[in-house]
């Protein structure tokens, strides 16, 4: 009998539905179709591939309100939320394939002698395996650039997000030939099974902790690896920053997504002469993240923690700092079944672990700094590197300071994502290897140089 993974409204316990567990004795025999198919694939040609993709947009965008509602009830976030996920994904699907494309054509290099030219050829499978916080969008992120640039793909989703996971590559296999997307479901065993079995790359988002396990693993046949990992995000406030931009945007990238986003706020250091006018404004912006209930009704801004585990862990963080010496200045209580009240906490001091390991959860928290330098100095202070975003008076100030500090993509008075072909990309222990922008579509293919004698000139 195959066994199932079962998956449960956070919201509620009950049961979402279910998908048959794939057994790991079957994983070798998945990649190895996968094998099969990949050269009829790359041989459609760049172009060819992102033709055969496009329609993928225009199916995306047509069943995003069928699907908005399976994702929230699979991990929880309002509706809202879910509609603009799948959204974004079907709505810059051209554009994507097209700078895909351009990153991707083969280059000539010239020099007095040679005449070189750069093919960025497919590694073969790509296994992509995805986290359960953007159940669309992670896949999404990995999977068409690695189909784009002639891989054939095995999915697994996260065990908490099946269904969703399914429905997405049901949408893309049908645009493809039989096995260039193919599906894994299960949890750890199925992805460690899947990182041992006979792929060529492993496109990766989720843990820090798993990101090391696939990479040491992966070093058993130097296979590739993009990892895009977890992160402890600072938001730095100077002294003449617009306070109420900055707490509003606290509040928001602390909060949103019920605190479960890779780039939330998670330490927020801010300038002592400006520190009670600040918590003031972050306690009035907390209060507009309100109500919070089930994602299915329209009135609630947060929905619950995934599971109950991430919430013991939220809780279990809060409960330390408070007992280090944390203030809560709003929520800290009222938690109940899986949701987690938004809370914002003072007096956070860098040793406690809410301070230093990834929250992951919707708490905003507050470290007074006598001045720029402590603030950078402390900001710096973690094995984490994705991103940072400081509020400044002074635009040409924050970026000087922005540029001090360690994270991969930094924004100034804003959020971190940069503009449409930059890369997505964690410094330190937050990536290894990055994905979007020419260079981490390139990151798909293996480049080969292929070399003649150059034309003589006189
Ligand atoms: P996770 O690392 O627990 O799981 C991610 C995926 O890895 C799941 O599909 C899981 O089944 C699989 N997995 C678990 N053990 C494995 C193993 N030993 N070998 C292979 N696969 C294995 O992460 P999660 O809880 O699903 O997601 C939350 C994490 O993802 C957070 O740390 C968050 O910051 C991170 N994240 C990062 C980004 C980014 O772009 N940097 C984006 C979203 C989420």
């Amino acid at each position: 009998m195959t066994d199932v993974l079962r998956s449960f409204d956070p919201a509620t316990g009950e049961l979402v539905g279910e998908v048959p567990i794939t057994p790991v004795e079957e994983i070798p025999a998945i990649v190895a179709r996968a094998r099969q198919v990949q050269p009829s694939w790359d041989e459609r040609g760049l172009e060819g591939r992102a033709a055969a993709l496009a329609p993928v947009g225009e199916e995306l965008l047509s069943r995003a309100e069928e699907l908005a509602p399976l994702l929230t009830r699979e991990m929880g976030k309002p509706l809202a939320r879910s509609l603009g996920e799948i959204r974004a994904c079907g709505k810059g699907l051209e554009e994507e394939l097209a700078e895909i494309v351009e990153a991707l054509a083969p280059e000539v290099v010239e020099d007095e002698r040679t005449r070189s030219t750069v093919y960025h050829d497919p590694f073969g499978v790509c296994a992509a395996i995805t986290p359960w916080n953007y159940p669309v969008a992670m896949p999404h992120w990995l999977v068409l650039p690695a189909l784009v640039a002639g891989n054939t793909v095995v999915l697994k989703p996260s065990e908490e997000t099946p269904l969703i996971g399914q429905a997405y590559a049901e949408i893309v296999a049908d645009a493809l030939p039989d096995g260039a997307l193919q599906v894994v479901q299960g949890a750890d065993a199925q992805g460690k099974a899947l990182v041992a079995a006979e792929v060529d790359l492993i496109a990766f988002t989720g843990s820090r902790e798993v990101g090391k396990k696939i990479l040491t693993a992966a070093s058993d046949g130097l296979k590739r690896v993009i990892l895009e990992l977890g992160g402890k995000d600072p938001l730095l406030v100077l002294a003449d920053a617009d306070l109420e931009a900055a707490a509003s945007f606290a509040a928001q990238s602390s909060f949103d997504n019920t605190g479960q986003a890779c780039i939330s706020t998670e330490r927020i250091f801010v300038e002592s002469p400006v520190a009670e006018r600040f918590l003031d404004l972050l306690v009035e912006a907390a209060g507009e993240w309100s109500p919070i209930g089930h994602g299915l009704e329209e009135e609630n801004r947060l929905g619950p923690m995934v599971n109950g585990r991430q919430r013991d862990h939220v809780l279990a963080q809060l409960e330390e700092a408070v007992d280090r010496g944390a203030r809560v200045l709003y929520g800290g209580e009222g938690h109940r079944g899986n949701f987690v009240q938004p809370t914002v906490l003072a007096d956070v001091t860098p040793g406690m672990s809410i301070a230093r390991e990834e929250t992951f959860g919707p708490v905003a928290c507050v470290t007074e700094v006598s001045d720029a330098d402590e603030a950078v100095r402390l900001a710096n202070d973690s094995p984490f590197g994705l991103g940072a975003v400081v509020f400044a008076g002074d635009e040409e100030r924050g970026r000087e300071v922005g540029r001090r500090l360690t994270a991969g993509m930094v924004g100034i008075n804003r959020g971190v994502g940069g503009a449409r072909g930059t890369p997505w990309v964690g410094a330190r222990e937050s990536g290894y290897g990055f994905h979007h922008s020419r260079d981490g579509h390139r990151n798909f293919t293996q480049p080969r140089v292929v070399s003649t004698q150059a034309e003589q000139r006189d």
